[in-house]
């Protein structure tokens, strides 16, 4: 069935043409880097190569209103300074000239991903996009993301396919706002995040990050936040909550299809993670995933700022939807303490108290 991979070099050209330590990470390096780590693993070459396309206003306005696109669409044409000015208004995200093109090809690129995966010319895929998307929201750019790649390809998949159920799974060490804002009265979109929290105090420091966030209205225990407390966690910690608090949840869910937020910056080295996983978990967590949806998997770029641990868990992750078998871990440890109490997402779908109801969305660490 194979495995698609999506990229393009246009994406690497746009970066930071001014003076901001918070967004400086954020390189077109990022992406090189991963790319030229597929090719030269071989990795590249076993992958069905889909192109990217742009992303259309239609598909841009499934997740953002119609003034956000309109004022981005305006900054190809800004002088550096009006550039300066428009990024103020937003948080911890830079423009230039190009990034509105690169923005359209992310989206567009986890949109070909999707049809790549639904019409069934490849069973899971990649998209290596730059800018990212997770915290971007309907109207507001945030923290190095324009649009919402991953939302709006859910969106996408269960408009043009019908999918009734959609997973997405943030592993990126960052909460993904935008997404949880955009599905959290939805009960078709089951969305998980774990993050960096510190008890609020790590970016974006909202309380709405916290466990108890579990969505609303319909969409009520569809959101499953698990904020870490302190860093460093390891590879023991990141199974640990894969297997005892996602997946019974995600089999119940039962979903159609499977999004992965797949941000790297919850690998060792990362400057924002500050964790202590190890590239060769991203190989394990894509494997337990592939389980679900009959192997429709599409895993879209999001974070990931360290260029050595970045790139390995690049090839980690395609080299499993790729089929090759995980690597042994070594050192597995005790994780981190679950303590448990039920859970409003088992509840909701079974009307009682299933396998799941015993896990609890709070590491009290
Ligand atoms: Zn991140």
């Amino acid at each position: 069935m194979g495995t698609a991979l999506i990229y393009d070099e246009e994406m690497t050209k746009y970066k930071l043409l001014w003076v901001d330590p918070a967004c400086k990470i954020e390189v077109p390096e990022r992406l090189i880097v991963s790319y030229e780590a597929l090719k030269n693993s071989g990795l590249a070459d076993r992958c069905v190569s889909v192109p990217v396309r742009e992303a259309t206003d239609e598909d841009i306005l499934l997740v953002h209103s119609e003034e956000y696109l309109e004022a981005v669409k305006k900054t190809p044409f800004m002088t550096l300074e009006d550039l300066q000015e428009f990024t103020l208004q937003y948080g911890d995200v830079y423009f230039h000239p190009n990034i509105y093109h690169c923005a359209k090809l992310a989206a567009g690129a986890s949109l070909q991903l999707v049809d790549s995966v639904m019409t069934g010319k490849v069973r899971n895929g990649m998209a290596l996009v730059r800018p990212p998307g997770h915290h971007s929201m309907r109207s507001a750019a945030n923290g190095f993301c324009v649009f919402n790649n991953v939302a709006i390809a859910a969106h996408y998949a269960k408009q043009k396919y019908g999918v009734k159920r959609v997973l997405i799974v943030d592993w990126d060490v960052h909460h993904g706002q935008g997404v949880q804002y955009s599905f959290e009265d939805d009960p078709s979109v089951l969305y998980f995040s774990w993050h960096r929290y510190e008890h609020q105090k790590f970016w974006p420091q909202l309380r709405e990050s916290d466990y108890d966030n579990v969505g609303k209205e319909k969409g009520e225990g569809f959101n499953i936040n698990v904020p870490w407390n302190k860093v460093g966690m390891k590879n023991s910690d990141y199974l640990s909550v894969f297997c005892h608090m996602l997946l019974p949840v995600a089999y119940e869910f039962n979903p159609d299809l499977v999004l992965v937020c797949a941000g790297f910056d919850s690998a060792i080295g990362d400057p924002e993670g500050e964790m202590c996983a190890s590239p060769d978990i991203f190989a394990h967590l894509t494997h337990l995933l592939m389980n679900l949806a009959g192997g429709k998997l599409c895993a879209v770029l999001e974070g990931g700022y360290n260029l050595t641990s970045l790139p390995q868990s690049v090839c980690q992750t395609v080299q499993t939807l790729l089929g090759d078998p995980a690597p042994r871990l070594a050192n597995l440890e005790v994780p981190v303490k679950v303590h448990l109490s039920p859970s409003t997402v088992a509840d909701r779908l079974t009307g009682s108290t299933g396998p799941a109801s015993n896990t609890q969305l709070s590491l009290p660490l």
